[in-house]
């Protein structure tokens, strides 16, 4: 006869919200897409081929925003979250598109503004819905 330790209401919690606590932003924020596929090109200054694409799916989540990467520029990127959004809301399944960074490049500590940061990203989005 196996004897297995009774395990606490708490302790399932406690181990579920572990499993949990790392999907469920996504799940919440997303509750009728079943995977997503991102892909990011980014353009201009700062950008290498080390660092000009990003993908993203439902396991490696792009997060609300998208980060610049020139190393000038301040407050840069966009806001993918409000893209995914709007797709959602018009129930699309695709998008392609080109996004001007929304920041400024700017004196070291970021005082000064100079101009606005020209980089670029192209946008490809794959939405697949839970029926
Ligand atoms: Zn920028």
């Amino acid at each position: 006869m196996v004897i297995r330790k009774r395990q606490k209401a708490s302790d399932i919690f406690r181990e579920t919200n572990l499993v949990f606590s790392e999907k469920v932003s996504f799940e919440v924020a997303f509750p009728t897409i079943k995977n997503l596929s991102v892909h990011v090109e980014h353009y201009g200054h700062g950008i290498t081929r080390w660092n000009k694409d990003r993908y993203y799916n439902k396991d490696n989540q792009p997060g609300e925003y998208i980060d610049c990467s020139n190393p000038l520029c301040y407050n840069g990127g966009f806001s993918i979250g409000s893209i995914l959004r709007e797709m959602i809301r018009n129930n699309e399944i695709e998008k392609i598109d080109s996004l001007l960074c929304d920041g400024n490049e700017g004196s070291p500590k970021g005082r000064r503004i100079y101009r606005k940061c020209m980089n670029m990203f192209k946008i490809r989005i794959k939405l697949e819905y839970i029926n």
